[in-house]
């Protein structure tokens, strides 16, 4: 703190650079090309903070279609959705070109931490991924379905998991989380941020079920996972005797005050 207070000022400063253009005023940090005043300058809060033309920016975020981004007004940055720009997500193929997509364009609502995000998509309709039907393909994208029929509400695997951290460490609650990230994606509460309260805290469950059994091995069983028995999910004590795991051989030979 000592060293610090002398240089405040310094700080104050480079944040307060960091609200304008800085170095950034006359090229795309990408391709180098030079940039007319009027031309549109973009930065992405995911990629790092240098400054993006808009083709350097829409190819750049084929395959990440769930980045943050921010234009400049004039005047001061402001925030914008890589769907309001035109970037259409390929699903099926990770965002690489799909040769037969599904004609209709769709929108998503993803809930990716820290930002609620609504993105324009297309399902594959080719045979290279598989076959796979829209779940299929949502889920083998790590985004999680929050409806099983025509779903416009997704949640990233990374998203679910975060939460599960979140609430078994620091006993954060569902509302809390959604309403953390939509302040984050909007924090004056200006622009329609979706409400998904109810679906991520459907998708959170069902999440912390599927990883029970997996953790349980019930994906294995042949039988399928209707064949759980009772309790068939729940973790043996570390510190109650069990036979054979914690018990020395022959403690049932001990007089009874040992045993
Ligand atoms: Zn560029
Ligand atoms: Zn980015
Ligand atoms: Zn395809
Ligand atoms: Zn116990």
């Amino acid at each position: 703190m000592k060293s610090w207070k002398p240089m405040m000022q310094f700080f104050l400063d480079e944040l307060l650079r960091r609200e304008g253009l800085g170095d950034n005023e006359t090229r795309c940090s990408c391709c180098q090309q030079e940039l007319l005043p009027t031309a549109r300058r973009f930065r992405c809060r995911n990629c790092g903070i240098f400054v993006q033309c808009i083709n350097c920016l829409l190819e750049r975020h084929k395959l990440m279609p769930l980045h943050s981004l921010e234009e400049w007004t004039g005047h001061y940055w402001t925030r914008v959705t890589l769907s309001s720009i035109g970037l259409v997500y390929q699903l099926g193929h990770g965002g690489h070109p799909c040769p037969h997509p599904a004609p209709a364009i769709r929108d998503m609502v993803v809930l990716d931490f820290p930002d609620v995000h609504q993105v324009k998509f297309r399902y594959c309709a080719c045979d290279l991924s598989d076959r796979a039907n829209n779940l299929q393909q949502l889920m083998r994208n790590d985004w999680y379905p929050a409806t099983t029929v025509d779903p416009a509400t997704c949640a990233t695997f990374s998203t679910l998991k975060i939460f599960r951290l979140l609430s078994v460490v620091g006993g954060i609650n569902v509302n809390d989380f959604v309403h953390t990230m939509e302040k984050n994606t909007d924090p004056w509460g200006v622009d329609q941020v979706p409400d998904r309260y109810k679906a991520f805290g459907r998708m959170s469950r069902q999440f912390a079920c599927l990883g029970r059994l997996m953790r349980a091995g019930r994906a294995h069983d042949d039988a399928g996972v209707e064949a759980t028995a009772k309790g068939g999910c729940a973790v043996l004590c570390w510190a109650c005797p069990h036979e054979g795991i914690n018990l020395p051989e022959g403690w049932q030979d001990l007089p009874k005050e040992y045993q």
